[in-house]
Order: C-alpha cells, then sequence, then structure tokens
C-alpha cells in the first residue's frame, strides 16, 4: 500500500490520527456544554444548544482551532477545562510502534497538527508521543490552518521538503485535499479518528491501524509479491 523507498519525510496529524479523537469529541460536544452551563447559570439544553451552533459557524477555519478565542468568545479557561478531563487523552493503537519503527529507517517524522500550541502541549505532556518526533509544526504558528493553500507555503519556507516524497498523514477529508492540491504525493487518511464512532473514510488510501502499514524491520526484506 505504501511504497517506503520512495518516502523520506512523514507529516503526521496528531488529533483522530495519532491520538484518539474521542476526547476532543466529548470535550466540545458534552463536557464543554456541561461546565459552561454551570459556571455561567444556564439551562444544559440551552447552553449546549448555544455552543454547538457558535462552534459549527467556525470549523476549519483557525479560529475554530484557537483555544484564545474559545476562550474569550465563551469567557472560560478552555485549557483548564480541558485538564479536567486530561484522563480521556489516549494514544491510537499501534502508533507508538509505528513511529518506532519508521525511526529505525530513517524517515523524517513531523507532526502537522491544528491544534493550539496551549492544548499541543498537554498533549505531549500526558502522552510523550513527542520523543519520535523530529519537530513538531501548529498551523497556528502559520495563521493558516491546514485546509489552505497558504499553509503548506509557510510550512515548506520554515522547513523544505520535497512534495513527490513526503507521505501526509490525516483524519479530514478537506485537509488531505488540501495536502493533495498542494502537489503532496503519497496520501494516507484514517476510517476511524474516534474510536467510539464508526466511519469510513472515502475518497483516499486509508487504514483504520498502523499496523496496515508498517514497514518490515531493518535489514528484513520482504519477498516480491
Ligand atoms: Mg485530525
Amino acid at each position: 500500500m505504501i511504497d517506503w523507498h520512495n518516502i523520506d519525510t512523514v507529516m503526521l496529524d496528531m488529533d483522530g490520527t495519532l491520538l484518539d479523537l474521542h476526547y476532543d469529541n466529548y470535550f466540545w460536544l458534552h463536557y464543554l456544554p456541561r461546565r459552561y452551563a454551570e459556571i455561567h447559570k444556564l439551562e444544559p439544553d440551552e447552553a449546549t444548544a448555544k455552543l454547538h451552533a457558535v462552534i459549527d459557524e467556525h470549523r476549519g477555519t483557525l479560529q475554530w482551532y484557537c483555544l484564545d478565542y474559545w476562550s474569550d468568545k465563551l469567557a472560560l479557561d478552555i485549557r483548564s477545562l480541558k485538564e479536567e478531563v486530561q484522563h480521556k487523552i489516549a494514544i491510537r493503537p499501534h502508533v507508538e510502534n509505528w513511529l518506532a519503527r519508521l525511526r529505525e529507517h530513517d524517515k523524517q517524522l513531523l507532526l502537522v497538527t491544528n491544534a493550539h500550541r496551549k492544548v499541543l502541549s498537554l498533549k505531549l505532556e500526558i502522552t510523550g508521543i513527542d520523543q519520535y518526533l523530529d519537530e513538531i509544526f501548529s498551523s497556528h504558528d502559520f495563521q493558516h490552518p491546514k485546509e489552505d493553500q497558504a499553509f503548506w507555503h509557510a510550512l515548506q519556507s520554515a522547513r523544505p521538503f520535497q512534495r513527490e516524497r513526503t507521505l501526509f498523514v490525516d483524519d479530514t477529508a478537506t485537509v488531505l485535499e488540501s495536502a493533495k492540491t498542494y502537489g503532496i504525493r503519497h496520501l494516507l487518511g484514517i476510517h476511524q479518528p474516534d474510536s467510539q464512532v464508526e466511519r469510513r473514510l472515502e475518497g483516499y488510501p486509508a487504514i483504520h491501524h498502523f499496523d496496515e502499514v508498517m514497514p518490515a524491520p531493518k535489514g528484513v526484506t520482504t519477498p516480491i509479491s
């Protein structure tokens, strides 16, 4: 499925790709509305409807991913609320073995995320996945989300890479589309980013888990099929 000989840079999304998206969905759809209602003394249903409407309005924009924006807009300390449910932050199955194997093969591993630095730091603290990564980029550093071509141009200037020798992995179709438009040659999607919600990603080669695309250990040649 993946021609590892022709890839030297692997760019990885975080939420829904390396980490279970259940934490984020649970936080934004259930926990935040509950705490918002408690803190601002609103009826729970009213708070939920209000929040879902404003959150949806900003989907796919940089603001949608911006902790400071939501902290301001909702008059809440979002980072502290995220810490209250940090026990739900989880690495997806097979991720660590897969990253360790790619390191053995000397692939350059870059985290390329729309997550805000404040939540990124919480997730790295809890999971320690940064030990496998060469560099970490948040789209907030570039003022454009991965959905925009401007993001890819800015990333290319900050850290040059060959589009035709790069694999990009992400669970969001609109982000894969953006990477494709920019000319990234190898694309891979994730079928079920939230472990609690069944989904199949259409339109891109995709996997459930990284054991499906595990390269052989270094020095072991696989038979030619
Ligand atoms: Mg994602």
